[in-house]
This record gives C-alpha cells, sequence and structure tokens, in this order.
C-alpha cells in the first residue's frame, strides 16, 4: 500500500469485547494499518435494535479503546438519523481521505451476511474488504457459506499478501487472528442472570455497566 491505511471496524458494541478489540489489533498489525476506526452503528438494518443506547455503547468503546493510540472512535453512525449504512459510512470516509486506502474490517460470520447489506457490491469500489478467520478454519469453509454472488466475488477479488494491494479499495484479504470464542450476546445473558463476565471484557467497560446500570434486564436503555 502506498499510504498507511485506515481500517475500519462497525459493530452494535452491545458491549465490545475483546474479541472485538483482538481483531482489531492483529489486523492493525497484520495489515500495517495506520489507525483502526471503532464505529458503533446507529439503527442497524440486519438486526433487532440494539439493547442499549448508541451513547453507551459509543462511551463503552471509548473507554475499552482509551490508552491505544491506534484505535479511535467515530460517533457517526449513531449521529445519523433513520437506518445506518456500511455504504453511506465509507462514502463519507472516502471523500475525507483521499485516495488513503480504506480496509474494512470483519469477521468471517459478518462476511457471510454481505448480500443483504445495503449497496454490498459497491463497498468495493469504497474499501478493501479484510475477512478475519479462526486458526485452523479452512476457506474452503467460508466459500461454502457464501452465496452465489458473493462466492463469484470472493473469488475475483481475492489478494494476495497486503503489501502488494493494487489500490485504495477493492481487494478481499483474508488473515488469520488468535480465536477468542466471546459475544456481546453472551456478556448479556451473563449480566442479566447475575453472573459475572470478568475477563472477557475490559475491567473498565464492566465497571461502565455496572455503574450505568446496563443490560440487567430488557429496559436497561
Ligand atoms: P452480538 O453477540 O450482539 O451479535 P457480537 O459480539 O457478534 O455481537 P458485533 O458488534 O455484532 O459483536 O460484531 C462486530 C464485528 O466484530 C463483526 O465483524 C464480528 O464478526 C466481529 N466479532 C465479534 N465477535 C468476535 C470475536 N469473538 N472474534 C472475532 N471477531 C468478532
Amino acid at each position: 500500500m502506498t499510504l498507511p491505511a485506515l481500517g475500519v471496524l462497525g459493530g452494535t458494541f452491545d458491549p465490545i469485547h475483546f474479541g472485538h478489540l483482538r481483531l482489531a489489533q492483529e489486523l492493525a498489525d497484520a495489515l500495517g494499518l495506520a489507525r483502526v476506526r471503532f464505529i458503533p452503528t446507529g439503527t442497524p438494518p440486519h438486526r433487532d435494535a440494539p439493547t442499549v443506547s448508541g451513547t453507551h455503547r459509543l462511551q463503552m468503546v471509548r473507554t475499552a479503546i482509551a490508552g491505544n493510540p491506534l484505535f479511535e472512535a467515530d460517533d457517526r453512525e449513531i449521529r445519523r438519523e433513520g437506518i445506518s449504512y456500511t455504504y453511506d459510512t465509507l462514502s463519507e470516509l472516502r471523500e475525507q481521505l483521499g485516495k488513503r486506502p480504506l480496509c474494512l474490517l470483519m469477521g468471517a460470520d459478518a462476511f457471510t451476511t454481505l448480500t443483504t447489506w445495503h449497496r454490498w457490491q459497491e463497498l468495493f469500489d469504497l474499501a478493501h474488504v479484510v475477512i478475519a478467520h479462526r486458526p485452523g478454519f479452512r476457506l474452503q469453509e467460508l466459500q461454502a457459506a457464501l452465496p452465489a454472488p458473493l462466492h463469484k466475488i470472493y473469488l475475483q477479488r481475492l489478494a494476495g499478501a497486503p503489501g502488494r494491494l493494487p489500490a485504495n479499495a477493492g481487494a478481499i484479504i483474508t488473515r488469520e487472528i488468535t480465536a477468542l470464542d466471546i459475544s456481546a450476546t453472551r456478556i448479556r445473558a451473563l449480566l442479566a442472570q447475575g453472573f459475572s463476565p470478568r475477563y472477557l471484557a475490559p475491567d473498565a467497560v464492566l465497571e461502565y455497566i455496572a455503574h450505568n446500570h446496563l443490560y440487567k434486564d430488557s429496559d436497561a436503555r
């Protein structure tokens, strides 16, 4: 890559946990990303509304990434009215960044849903897509899980070593990362049952959750 790339990690972050943070750190290291920007979703189109407000989710992200100069938080999606699309976010970032490469980071599970995303084929005009997968995960498994149109694009766009990326957008890159089988769903369930989610997310995030009485029940907004 000519200019240092910006990584973008979108998610509900409801709450943010070590799975998200490790994904961002390992992909930043592997690809030589200048920064990774965490962007909590506003009203996501593909799934149920997040359990807690955008303000709380953004604050938990800020708390989790404090002290890591590689990481930054971006509140544009939670400020946006209506449904929040990754396409709109990447278009805005592309305008701001000029020719700088953009890398949209995601887990393999998220990639398999890409055809349901708004203007999904045009995402490749705006950014590279970097798929993080667990060690030992066979990429044939990923391919088998892709719907036909995405499978075709995956094969067309799959890049070799990141250092040889030809442009500022358009490639698909796969990288192995440490497997951490942590989900926000599991953390919410533990909290709702009165169990500790310690060691699944940073202590500062768990303190924020406790202080604000989040995830105790379905009214915890
Ligand atoms: P939920 O359990 O509420 O569905 P989640 O923990 O999967 O949430 P998201 O905010 O939906 O978190 O995920 C944002 C991004 O982080 C997605 O690209 C997802 O694939 C990735 N991701 C989530 N958990 C992990 C994990 N443990 N390891 C690697 N990637 C992860």
